[in-house]
């Protein structure tokens, strides 16, 4: 198979994607903060996160893929003044941080399987992965990296020499833009908040952890010997807790790139004395809604069941940020959302079709469109010229069954949308399918067993075959199969 070339934020370049070790790859998704729902904008980075690792997948790789869930220490500003975002949804809720916490998590896992969005190897929460985050908090202060001041641990970000690199910005350059009021303890403007005390704006914080201890402790009173993590540390911490201090690819929306990621960036160096953290930073563009910035007051703010309320399908939502690329902006419009439906329909019909044409009539070139497809997708993921593969192939072949009322090669046909389906998951497989050989051996050889009553045999096969994906259904004396996504 050819190589995936990526583009990497970090070097501002297109690069061929080797991963760290052979045949897997390391995957670190920035997750929701669930405070409130997900809008459309936050699910295509998580959309765009599927498709990398699906793809990575169809090439043969194993992909261990970690997405977090921010319950503590996101601050309004995205920076390190304001209130925490989970408090702020609790006080005008009138609830426990954590019930939010959960209860909007659990909407997130409804969305993404409406969305079609593969469970991840796990989704770590920032609140249960506090003594790590300490660990790391008490490291950078040993090595002199961070200092603490009355209200905080803060990172010197004067200290770690590529601060800014990521995002193309020059120290001189953040530490003078720095709108908010100049704290006369930070070191320099720019530095960031590792641990936030229990004082001043956040003294009545309800999630707080004992500094020495890591323990969640109660109280609602000022404490400076309790806190919370600043946003970006739980990334550090959970990456490294669970891939490794280096990994393949890192992910999120380009609102993330500053300062979350470069944050990100200079602490899990420094913790590691690594020279680099993730290899690869890959970057989901905004989402514009009718040509404007998503935003609450301007009313275009959508989430998922607001285009299920008008009566779309999620997997249309899917369709219509694959059907851009993923570094072009897209403008999204229910007039958009109309189109992608009426493409997954005629995907629909036309697998259908297939399903039921004859295996007589011309042949058609299924490698050709199969390779077109792989081209596309490995220059950086490009859905829309791999969309624009398949829907040649489904005009000439629905000529071709118009015509002669099938296609010769037509299993190729069958397998190539398949294996499109494997990545882009907007097809529905309900019909049984008779004709994979390789799968066809498998329920023989399961049918040998259960003549010769060798029931554990039969059920390893059965197991086996769920494993990859592969449901059997015994009806009428006979086994037909479907796929489950
Ligand atoms: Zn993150």
């Amino acid at each position: 198979m050819n190589p995936l070339h990526l583009y990497n934020t970090l070097s501002n370049s297109l690069e061929e994607f080797k991963p760290l070790h052979p045949g897997q790859v390391l995957m670190y998704n920035c997750g929701p903060t669930v405070y409130n729902f997900a809008h459309i904008g936050n699910l295509s980075s998580y959309l765009m996160a599927d498709l990398l690792r699906r793809y990575l997948e169809y090439k043969g790789y194993e992909v261990k893929q970690v997405m977090n869930i921010t319950d503590v220490g996101h601050l309004v500003s995205d920076s390190d003044t304001g209130e925490d975002k989970m408090e702020k949804a609790a006080r005008e809720q009138q609830q426990d941080p954590m019930d939010i916490a959960r209860k909007y998590e659990q909407v997130f896992h409804e969305d993404r399987k409406k969305l079609h969005i593969k469970d991840a190897m796990a989704y770590p929460r920032a609140s249960e992965y506090i003594p790590q985050q300490l660990e790391a908090v008490k490291k950078l202060l040993e090595q002199g990296i961070a200092y603490e001041t009355s209200d905080g641990v803060y990172f010197d970000v004067s200290q770690f020499p590529d601060y800014g690199q990521l995002s193309n910005n020059k120290l001189e350059d953040l530490n003078a833009g720095e709108r908010v009021e100049i704290d006369e303890e930070k070191r320099n403007p720019a530095d960031f908040a590792l641990w936030k005390k229990c004082t001043g704006e956040n003294a009545h914080h309800i999630l707080r952890w004992s500094f020495e201890t890591g323990e969640r402790v109660s109280g609602l009173e000022e404490d400076v010997s309790v806190g919370f993590p600043g946003w970006h540390i739980e990334c550090s911490a959970m990456a490294s807790a669970l891939l490794g201090e280096t990994i393949d690819i890192h992910t999120g929306g380009e609102d993330n790139i500053f300062p979350h990621h470069e944050c990100e960036i200079a602490q899990s160096r420094a913790v590691s004395g690594q020279s680099f953290f993730a290899h690869y930073w890959v970057h989901k563009r905004h989402i514009f809604v009718d040509g404007e910035k998503m935003s609450k007051s301007k009313g275009n703010f959508y989430t998922l069941s607001d285009l299920e309320k008008k009566g779309f399908e999620p997997l249309a939502y899917r369709y219509l940020i694959f059907s851009t690329h993923y570094r072009q902006n897209t403008n999204f419009t229910l007039k958009g959302m109309e189109d992608a439906t009426k493409s997954i329909e005629r995907l629909q019909t036309f697998l259908e079709s297939l399903q039921e044409a004859s295996d007589q009539g011309p042949e058609l070139d299924a490698q050709a469109a199969r390779e077109k497809f792989e081209h596309s997708l490995d220059d950086d993921l490009n859905s829309s010229g791999a969309l624009a593969a398949v829907f040649d192939l489904v005009k000439e072949g629905n000529k071709a069954i118009a015509e002669f009322g099938g296609i010769k090669n037509r299993l190729d046909l069958l397998k190539f949308l398949r294996d499109f389906d494997q990545i882009f998951a907007i097809l529905s497989w309900d019909v049984e399918e008779e004709k994979d050989p390789e799968i066809e051996m498998h329920i023989t050889r399961r049918n040998e067993a259960r003549a010769n009553k060798d029931f554990d045999k039969a059920d390893e096969i059965r197991d086996q075959l769920k494993e990859k994906g592969v449901e059997l259904i015994d009806k009428d004396g006979r086994t037909a199969w479907k796929r489950v996504k």
